[in-house]
């Protein structure tokens, strides 16, 4: 069967399912895309910050496929934030990738202590008119950043990358993204694994003879999320992809929305957060 798309407000079609790469060697990275790509994924998901932008591109480039045929994003990092800042690290981004232009550039954080956000979106809008990025979007933009920055510019992101998985579900995110037409990706969808274990992900398994990772990732995509999970490991990232021949009951569904719990979040606050 073949994967689903999504529509972004600009038009562009993103993959529903990308591979993610943070914590990803260089070297490990060029074998885990080729693997990937191979298994069917068109759609891949690193950062300057994962320091893999190398492999990652080796890995498309010689992979044979057409370059419009796969979707690859990064981000920039906080620390290159501001109008000139990004607009250099898009280009050392581009080098790095070995590729002319992205499908999706993200600003990686708010890193709101900087107030650097508005002007390292304009930078963004300024490489999309020139072509070196197809889409732009935000990611950790909780909060009020969104406002901001449409308020300041007009222009409405394609998609907020943000920490989502079934112990942290972000139904205000979700709710304000549905309003202003933004794509919810998730991050960390499989909670970095700890999520697996879960006894009510287990029994919903057990019912399709699926994996627990199967059926969150199926969970993501039913309720109309793009969801980047990561593996190194070449069995599970076929795993991860074979998802496309079931869905999930609303008795499930119900079952997963119970899992949703005020302290799910993993790691930072983007509202809080000093880096
Ligand atoms: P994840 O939720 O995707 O979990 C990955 C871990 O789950 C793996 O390391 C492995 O231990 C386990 N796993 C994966 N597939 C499995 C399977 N089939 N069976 C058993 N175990 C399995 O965690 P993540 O890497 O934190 O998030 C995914 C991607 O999201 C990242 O690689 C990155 O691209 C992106 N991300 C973005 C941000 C951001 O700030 N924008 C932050 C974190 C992650």
């Amino acid at each position: 069967s073949t994967q689903p798309y999504a529509t972004m407000n600009d038009g562009q079609a993103i993959p529903r399912i990308g591979l993610g790469v943070w914590r990803t060697p260089n070297d490990v990275a060029a074998q885990v895309v080729e693997t990937a790509l191979q298994a069917g994924y068109r759609h891949v998901d690193t950062a300057a910050a994962y320091e893999n932008e190398d492999g990652v591109g080796r890995a498309i480039r010689g992979s044979g496929l057409p370059r419009d045929e796969i979707f690859l994003t990064t981000k920039v990092w906080n620390d290159d934030q501001g109008y000139e800042r990004t607009l250099r690290a898009m280009d050392a981004s581009l080098e790095r990738l070995g590729t002319d232009y992205v499908d999706l550039y993200l600003i990686h954080w708010p890193s709101a202590f900087r107030g650097q956000y508005v002007e390292t979106w304009k930078a963004l809008i300024r490489l999309r008119e020139e072509g070196k990025a197809r889409s732009i979007g935000v990611s950790n933009f909780e909060g009020d950043y969104i406002e901001d920055i449409v308020a300041a510019t007009g222009v409405t992101p394609a998609l907020n990358q943000i920490q989502l998985h079934p112990r942290f579900q972000q139904r205000a995110m979700r709710a304000k993204h549905d309003r202003l037409g933004i794509v919810t990706q998730s991050w960390s969808p499989l909670g970095q694994g700890q999520l697996l274990a879960d006894p009510a992900i287990g029994a919903i398994a057990a019912r399709h003879d699926k994996s627990p990772a199967q059926i969150i990732i199926r969970w993501h995509l039913d309720m109309g999320f793009v969801v980047i999970p990561k593996s190194v490991t070449p069995s599970r990232i076929v795993e991860n992809f074979d998802v496309f021949d079931f869905t999930l009951s609303d008795e499930d569904k119900t079952a997963i929305a119970g899992l949703d719990a005020a302290d799910g979040r993993i790691g930072s606050d983007p509202v809080t957060a000093q880096f």
